[in-house]
């Protein structure tokens, strides 16, 4: 067992690529309240999880709803893949601008497990390319998430440590 360290009061990406583990990981150690996932506001907002063109409408919806938890102290996790820069950007403004600390929790599993994973989900449909490029995206977020701001920062590497992880709150 590993525990990871995790202010209390912080805003935490979690970071990986699709079928990685990250909503499986939200469910098990966080309430379900806390964790606000990109999924969830496409559906909200477009009545499909998996419609891109609505991503852009469900993250403003995710920052705002994630704005207003931050501001009443409320720890706050948000479940998207975050292997692009800009969406890593807002959320680091957005802890700033709220006086918590961003917190960055990568799940780093192999692209071949990951993509295993997803052939078999009838919930996702894309194709290989995707997800080589969201490797890609991801090898390069490593090298970047401390100077883009990250405080705490923990990578899991592989599936027996993303398994063995627990989350200890600090006041
Ligand atoms: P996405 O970015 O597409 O939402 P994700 O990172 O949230 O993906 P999950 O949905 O948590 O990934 O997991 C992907 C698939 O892998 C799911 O079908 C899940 O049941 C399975 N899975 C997750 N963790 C494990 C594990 N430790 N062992 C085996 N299967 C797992
Ligand atoms: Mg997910």
């Amino acid at each position: 067992m590993t525990e990871l360290p995790v202010p209390a009061l912080s805003l935490v990406a979690l970071i990986g690529i699709s079928g990685a583990g990250k909503s499986t990981f939200a469910r098990r150690h966080f309430l379900p309240s806390q964790v606000l996932s990109s999924d969830a506001f496409r559906a909200m907002v477009a009545d499909d999880e998996t419609d891109q063109s609505a991503s852009a409408a469900a993250f403003d919806a995710l920052h705002y709803v994630a704005g207003k938890r931050l501001a009443a102290g409320r720890l706050t996790v948000i479940d998207a893949t975050h292997v692009q820069e800009h969406a890593r950007s807002t959320l680091v403004a957005l802890a700033r601008a709220h006086d918590v600390l961003p917190v960055a929790i990568v799940l780093d599993l192999p692209e071949e497990e990951c993509w295993s994973r997803t052939e078999q989900r009838p919930d996702r449909s894309f194709g290989r390319g995707v997800l080589a490029r969201q490797s890609r995206d991801l090898r390069r977020t490593l090298k970047r998430l401390n100077r883009e701001g990250f405080r705490t920062v923990h990578v899991l590497r592989g599936r027996d440590e993303i398994e063995a992880a627990t989350i200890r709150l600090q006041p």
